[in-house]
């Protein structure tokens, strides 16, 4: 029987929305996960999630800055992550997966067909593939640092319609938001200027490794090969829900290349 080809998006979580209080955001993520059971009516759902570090800070103490207490703290946490997803998709009877990736995957042809054929496998069962960087015993050559990037590259590499990055801003602003009160939202984006993809700018979230620049440098990829990213908020997700059960854009930016 022929089935029904349904749209692929990939999900990208950051830290900002799953961690409070140096723990996982239990209800933050539950929404996400009724958000995610709700789209596999019409999406076929890859996520990508952040966190491990947080999680891991549940369960030991350590100095997050240092390279070794980081990867000792992700180590911890990936785990404590995993269940909790575990156990929330278990709610809508989903199973899950989980995928660990590096740079490095993403070099080898051979590597990175493996892993679309792993994640193609899943979908084809019902499973949700949750995706993290493999940091732990990889060096910073062999990693892309945020997840911002990974989610791009993982959208590339699966031919996923739209990647959507859910933070704890409303979308991209043509100046920090936090700083400035008169910061606009742009709702749609054609390109990204150079001098935005130089800037700095850190995360808002003292274990986030992404900021503002690597969701730009995340859009930038996929626009270059002709692909949609959009932008919005992870701790409310109305403006998710209307732009992917409704198609309105009311809140959150498009990241969406010239025809
Ligand atoms: P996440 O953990 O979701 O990846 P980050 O903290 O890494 O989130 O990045 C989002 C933060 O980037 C925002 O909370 C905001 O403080 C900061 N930021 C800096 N410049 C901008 C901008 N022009 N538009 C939106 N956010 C910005």
């Amino acid at each position: 029987m022929a089935t029904k080809k349904l749209k692929r998006i990939v999900i990208k979580v950051g830290t900002a929305v799953l961690n409070e209080n140096n723990t996982i955001a239990k209800e933050r993520m539950m929404n996400l996960v009724t958000l995610i059971a709700n789209l596999k009516k019409t999406y076929d759902v890859i996520l990508v999630t952040s966190g491990a570090v947080a999680a891991g800070y549940s369960a030991l103490k350590l100095d997050k800055s240092k390279q070794i207490g980081r990867k000792a703290l992700a180590a911890a946490g990936q785990p404590i992550l995993m269940s909790s997803y575990k156990s929330m998709f278990a709610i809508y009877e989903m199973d899950t997966a989980q995928i660990l990736l590096t740079e490095d995957d993403f070099d080898s042809r051979k590597r990175t067909v493996m892993f679309q054929e792993i994640i193609d496998t899943h979908l084809e069962y019902d499973i949700v593939p949750i995706i993290n960087e493999n940091d732990i015993t990889s060096t910073p050559e062999q990693t892309f640092g945020d997840n911002d990037q990974l989610s791009a590259n993982v959208a590339y590499a699966t031919c996923a319609d739209l990647l959507v990055i859910l933070s704890d801003i409303d979308g991209y602003y043509d100046k920090n938001p936090r700083d400035f009160k008169d910061a606009k939202i742009i709702k749609e984006m054609t390109e990204i200027p150079k001098e935005a993809l130089a800037d700095d700018s850190t995360a808002n979230n003292a274990f986030a490794t992404g900021g503002i620049v690597t969701k730009l440098k995340a859009a930038d990829f996929l626009m270059k090969r002709g692909h949609q990213m959009f932008l919005c908020n992870g701790f409310d997700l109305t403006a998710a829900e209307d732009y992917l059960f409704k198609g309105e854009h009311n809140l959150g930016t498009l990241f969406k290349p010239k025809k």
